[in-house]
């Protein structure tokens, strides 16, 4: 590019093809923007582990406090930046180590640069013309991710998150099994039925909805003690659905349930569809990380490989910034062609050469698609799957010293033994107090003290703290000071009940 001379503030450049175009005048500016921006972003990412997790207001304190309705005069940069300090100011820090509250916290140093990269340069990845170099970024890691599954002839996508991976993979089955459903619908035949772990996360009821199966037709298997499907009883629901009828289409299995951490058991479900034929799904949106430790791989996921389809966020266990999530579909190279086309396309995609892809869009349900590839390719180069590997082992084993430390602690329970990643405990409540209803104030005291902020969950029709190791800040010393603070606003609980009894 050559610059020729400027007036009135215009930029103007001459490609090396020679064609002219006018740039904007905020060449100096948009530079000063980048600069005092990038302070204020260090400023809080270096804060990230100090202090509480949070400035913690009610909604409306905190609307008072933001005053949402002030006029700002045009254009100003001032107050624009006085807007990006009080969302900060009152943002949860996800990265300090009082924040255990969700599968994801902080994010891996090279996503972030990725993830600032992208929103700067601003595409979109549904064609190769407008995002030539994150087609090929998220091709290539497809092909490390079906390599390291062990998916043959595969093909994969990145999607909005598990849940949106897990209805393409319900949808993948059923027009697999209904050939005629994407162009006559599912109207006139016998209905289709779906089975899922009890403990399923809700996202496949949502699915069950969009597609057109209905949630009724979405069959909740019973579960053992560890929380695990049963595979009897798996069969026995085939077959009386089948005695109703029904056509059962899909099961998914899931590597890591959301509250307990359990893992169905993936072999005798895939001796099941040997003999019943239906399409076997793994959800690994948490527990598929598990994947990457060639250790925990053989322990949670036994035959993973000859699944049908599978899914696992990356912006989870992993801690690429949300969302990034990878499909994988097994020796179906053609299916996401087939299944997610639709309509006059023509505007938009163009054919690749010798029928390769070309435009990712093609193969999605989506139009626009965020870049989430560049972040994805930047940590896996950045950590590889050797270092992966080693977080997710070093969690683990930190979730097993946070079981022990709960076990030592007079005042704390599991309430369930530990599975896998997931730890169900509470605070052992007062005798004569409601259990549920001293868990959750417990939980709202922890946070509202700004102490920590845990989970919730229902486990066996109970209440649980379900505590989460997914945060590089969480080591032993977190841990200890964690449940110190459990157990200390517990016995603060306990004597506002005595209290008031
Ligand atoms: C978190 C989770 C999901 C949903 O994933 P999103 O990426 O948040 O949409 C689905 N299944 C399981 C088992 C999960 O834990």
């Amino acid at each position: 590019m050559n610059r020729i001379p400027q007036n009135t503030g215009v930029l103007w450049a001459i490609s090396e093809s020679g064609v002219l175009w006018g740039g904007g005048v905020q060449g100096m500016e948009q530079e000063k923007v980048f600069e005092r921006l990038f302070k204020l972003i260090e400023q809080h990412h270096c804060q990230q582990t100090q202090g509480t997790f949070v400035e913690y207001h009610e909604p409306q304190e905190l609307r008072e406090l933001l005053q949402l309705e002030k006029k700002d005069s045009q254009e100003d940069l001032d107050q624009l930046f006085h807007w990006v300090e009080k969302y900060l100011k009152y943002a949860v820090k996800t990265g300090h180590p009082g924040y255990l509250n969700r599968m994801w916290a902080g994010a891996n140093l090279p996503s972030m640069v990725g993830e600032m990269v992208t929103a700067i340069s601003n595409t979109s990845a549904c064609t190769y013309e407008t995002a030539p170099v994150s087609t090929l970024m998220e091709q290539y890691m497809f092909q490390e991710m079906l390599n390291l599954v062990g998916f043959k002839n595969g093909v994969g996508q990145m999607t909005t998150g598990s849940s949106n991976a897990n209805m393409i993979a319900m949808m993948a089955a059923r027009n697999t099994h209904s050939t005629c459903t994407k162009t006559q619908g599912l109207f006139g035949q016998a209905p289709l039925c779906a089975f899922v772990n009890e403990d399923a996360h809700y996202s496949m009821d949502r699915a069950a909805s969009i597609l057109g199966i209905g949630t009724d037709y979405l069959i909740k298997v019973a579960i053992d003690d560890h929380g695990r499907m049963i595979p009897d009883a798996l069969e026995q629901a085939i077959e009386n659905a089948k005695q109703r009828g029904c056509v059962p289409f899909f099961v998914a299995a899931t590597a890591g349930t959301t509250v307990r951490g359990a893992y169905d058991p993936i072999g005798a479900l895939l001796d099941l569809r040997d003999r019943h034929g239906f399409w076997l799904h793994v959800d690994g949106a948490w527990g598929g990380a598990a994947v990457l430790s060639e250790r925990l791989r053989l322990k949670y996921l036994p035959r993973l490989e000859e699944s049908d389809s599978f899914t696992l966020d990356f912006h989870k266990m992993l801690g690429s910034s949300l969302m990034c999530n990878v499909l994988l579909f097994n020796g179906r190279s053609g299916i996401l062609r087939k299944i997610c086309s639709a309509g006059d396309e023509s505007y938009i995609f163009r054919e690749g050469d010798n029928g390769e892809t070309r435009d990712l869009g093609t193969l999605s349900l989506q139009c626009g698609r965020k870049v989430d590839a560049l972040k994805w390719f930047l940590d896996w180069k950045f950590y590889g799957q050797q270092g992966l590997a080693a977080r997710v082992e070093k969690y683990y084993e930190l979730c097993r010293y946070a079981e022990e430390r709960i076990l030592a602690n007079p005042n704390l329970e599991m309430v369930v033994p530990r599975e896998s990643f997931n730890l169900c405990f509470r605070y052992i409540p007062p005798v004569g107090s409601s259990k549920d209803e001293f868990t959750i104030a417990l939980r709202s005291q922890l946070q509202k003290t700004e102490r920590a902020l845990v989970g919730t969950g229902y486990v066996k029709g109970q209440v649980v703290m379900r505590l989460l190791i997914t945060n590089t800040n969480v080591d032993k010393d977190a841990i200890d000071r964690f449940l110190s603070n459990v157990v200390l606003s517990g016995k603060e609980l306990c004597r506002q009940y005595e209290q008031a009894c």
